[in-house]
């Protein structure tokens, strides 16, 4: 008895040879039909015995492609057709595709065996790919997902590709950046405008050129990467002279897990990411005896590593490296170099040599960074292997949303029914070159998602560039406090439905009552929130200048525990008696010295009182070194209990860190103390605002988080006190994730009819 389904698939099925692997279960099933890329995803229509179509359903949850994510697969029975035959449609353009683009994903183990074959005809062609691996984001220029709308579109194939790109039972069916190296794209190395060597002779020079102590810089699969023996110090010195990169750690790419285990502690978690087919960094506990350089990553306890995810990596690695350095094809801050010419005009001074290749990059896109924690990885940077895979929300978005983000470690985001598309890691918004990026990659991301957005969403900072361009936009907008989307990003993340408390610490976000926050317990859903407990707030003399100077964080902090004596009280500092009156008279009069209640800005005056850094060349550089001198050390806070909320006393905390100092303890334990102490305020200010509330779930969100020690005391509090814990594991704690909180917050506004006309945003 024969019976006839329609079925319709959705989620990520473009691009991941979901077509004919639903072709090759159709032959194997017996059954009729066709499928085809329509409108609302993959299309079927099979028809055979009843058994084998269910089984044929089945094996489509069962079996699919790697790279292809399902969100839905709804099936109807309809009339029969006596079909014959089953046969693979072409894809229906100007269809509005609500299917999803996959990220650009590792090269896969088949096609590596192929590269690594003498007899294959791909044997170490540096573009092998198939349906299950390669590049699909950074190359595709619009819909549908076809070989022409990708920059492989000016690759004619030859007969023997075309032959596999015709061949449902072929790897590389419809793999639209198939190649060989007859027909594809191919490496070649120039060195001060000359055509040095070509293909393999190319790779063989690059290799020389390592080796000898230059820096290259490697077109990759989403941008430059620049890459340096990671064991010669004058090398390494000489990169961080050339970028401008002058303390901020440097990442390896390591030949295999074998090679890793030189470097770092490796555990199953930190196993698992590196080998994913999403390759992102993992930070991970640095061995302290491993011999590399010094330069590679000062004042660290842990490093960065990723494996191989292109051809390229591999064929390059294959010339006898352990390790290189890989770092970001770019000036510091700027975005990551993409095409030849600016590799050519940009990184000319940076690097000794360009291995450079005519696959073009239509859209940039950096490494993803996690930090492997005992919780499982923790999301720093969201980029390559992610992007543009969606986060769901819980509930549909009233309206096509798009979403400015933060300021800095940048990322927006547009959203449609329930899901969210967060873009890719796009850098600090502080200059031109980075706003042209966040304008480029939300071009980009609207054309391949068709989505045109109704209402805009940014930060309600007055000084941030992505606000101000919001500003600049005749479209309705929303403006969101700074840490009620990171404690809505949470929550959206998690799908939860009630409020939680969230403690959201971090650097710096601008406040309602126009202080600086960063050190809060918040209480709230996307809706609304309420502000329970704060640091109790002192000056940042200088305002962002006190980022970069943890000394005056220091001056502010022991001012306001000391009083007019502080000048005298305590000696820390190198400057000088002139220098800091100026400074005391800065904070008297509140000259550019806004109030700011930020966590991050305590870690640094902390730092800076033991002696690890008077000023810093990246934010959050002196807490990281005050992380890294504590590490291994977990000791019991002790922080007297207090009666009330609002803003909490952080005194007890900076008198210890004094009376140990004078009493000549060792930095390392003032700091693990300091971890400790800081973790148990935390922890009962929650204690205290639980019997308020009667919440038990807390969120942890915010830059701090980042730091796994305090992370780890924190949570081992909360958990001691049966607290019910989240945080991120999707999106980053720090400002990569702010996008995704401030789609949730309008969502939510707009669903409850909060915001009639939208530019003032309502303050709980
Ligand atoms: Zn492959
Ligand atoms: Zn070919
Ligand atoms: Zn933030």
């Amino acid at each position: 008895m024969n019976a006839r389904y329609h079925i319709n698939i959705n989620g990520i099925v473009q691009g991941v040879g979901f077509r004919p692997f639903v072709y090759r279960l159709a032959q194997e099933e017996g059954v009729s039909g066709w499928v085809n890329n329509g409108a609302q995803g993959v299309q079927i229509e099979v028809e055979g015995p009843q058994t084998n179509l269910n089984r044929f359903l089945a094996r489509i949850a069962q079996e699919k492609p790697t790279l292809a994510q399902i969100d839905t697969v709804q099936h109807e029975v309809i009339p029969c057709v006596d079909s014959s035959g089953f046969r693979i449609q072409a894809s229906s353009a100007g269809e509005k595709a609500q299917t999803l683009i996959s990220p650009d994903m590792a090269v896969c183990t088949d096609c590596l065996k192929d590269m690594r074959d003498p007899q294959n005809r791909r044997f170490q062609y540096p573009f092998t790919n198939c349906t299950n691996c390669g590049p699909r984001f950074t190359i595709i220029q619009g819909l549908p997902y076809d070989r022409p709308s990708t920059t492989m579109g000016q690759f004619e194939m030859c007969a023997a590709c075309r032959r596999e790109y015709e061949d449902p039972n072929d790897r590389r069916f419809h793999a639209q950046p198939i190649a060989c190296p007859a027909c594809g794209p191919h490496i070649w190395l120039e060195i001060k405008g000359q055509r040095i060597g070509e293909r393999q002779a190319a790779l063989f020079e690059a290799a020389q050129l390592i080796r000898n102590g230059n820096i290259l810089a490697l077109r990759g699969l989403g941008g430059f990467h620049l890459a340096v023996d990671p064991f010669n110090e004058k090398a390494i010195a000489c990169l961080r002279r050339r970028k401008h990169r002058l303390e901020k750690p440097f990442a390896l790419m390591i030949k295999d897990l074998q090679a890793a285990e030189a470097f770092v502690d490796l555990d199953a978690h930190s196993k698992t990411l590196l080998c994913d087919s999403r390759r992102p960094i993992v930070l991970m506990p640095r061995r302290a005896e491993s011999k590399l350089a010094q330069g590679l990553a000062p004042g660290q306890s842990r490093l960065g590593l990723m494996l191989p995810y292109t051809p390229l990596h591999y064929l390059l690695m294959d010339q006898g490296f352990d390790a290189l350095v890989m770092t970001s094809g770019n000036l510091s801050d700027e975005p990551i170099a993409a095409s030849n010419e600016e590799a050519r005009e940009r990184l000319a001074a940076l690097a000794d040599g360009l291995l450079l290749h005519n696959r073009d990059i239509h859209m940039r896109c950096d490494d993803s960074v996690f930090l492997s924690t005992e919780r499982g990885p923790l999301p720093i940077r969201r980029a390559r292997g992610y992007v543009p895979q969606p986060i769901c929300l819980s509930e549909p978005v009233p309206l096509p949303l798009f979403a400015c983000g933060g300021q800095y470690k940048a990322a927006h985001a547009l959203a449609r029914g329930n899901q969210v598309f967060l873009s890719q890691h796009l850098g600090d918004l502080e200059h031109l070159e980075t706003l042209d990026f966040f304008q480029e990659s939300k071009k980009h991301l609207q054309q391949t998602l068709e989505i045109e957005p109704e209402v805009l969403i940014c930060d309600m900072h007055p000084d941030y560039l992505s606000s101000k361009w919001a500003r600049s936009q005749p479209m309705p907008r929303i403006e969101v406090q700074h840490h009620h989307a990171h404690l809505a990003a949470l929550h959206a993340e998690h799908q939860l439905k009630d409020p939680i408390l969230c403690l959201t610490l971090d650097g710096s976000g601008y406040g309602p009552d126009r202080t600086i926050w960063g050190g809060e317990l918040l209480y709230g859903n996307p809706l609304e929130y309420k502000r329970l407990a704060w640091l109790e707030p002192v000056p940042m003399p200088g305002a962002a200048q006190a980022i970069y100077h943890p000394a005056r964080m220091a001056c502010a902090y022991l001012r306001a525990l000391l009083g007019p004596d502080w000048l005298t009280a305590v000696r820390f500092t190198s400057m000088n008696e002139m220098q800091l009156q100026t400074l005391d008279q800065m904070m008297q009069s509140g000259l550019n010295s806004p109030l700011t209640s930020s966590c991050g800005r305590l870690f640094d005056a902390v730092a800076a009182l033991i002696g690890l850094h008077e000023s810093v060349t990246f934010e959050g550089q002196a807490a990281m070194a005050l992380e890294a001198l504590a590490s291994g050390m977990e000791n019991q806070g002790r922080y007297p209990e207090q009666e009330g909320l609002g803003p909490l006393r952080w005194h007890p905390l900076i008198e210890a860190v004094l009376e140990k100092r004078a009493n000549g303890v060792s930095g390392r334990k003032i700091s693990a103390d300091f971890h400790a102490d800081l973790a148990q305020l935390w922890c009962s200010a929650c204690i205290q605002v639980r019997q308020q509330t009667q919440c038990n779930q807390v969120g942890l969100s915010g830059g701090v988080f980042q730091n796994s020690l305090f992370s780890r005391l924190l949570i081992r509090e909360l958990l001691q006190n049966h607290f019910e814990i989240y945080w991120h594991q999707k999106v980053p704690p720090n400002d990569g994730g702010l996008a995704l909180g401030q789609i949730a917050v309008a969502s939510s506004l707009l669903r409850n009819g909060r915001v009639p006309c939208v530019s003032q945003y309502p303050v709980a």
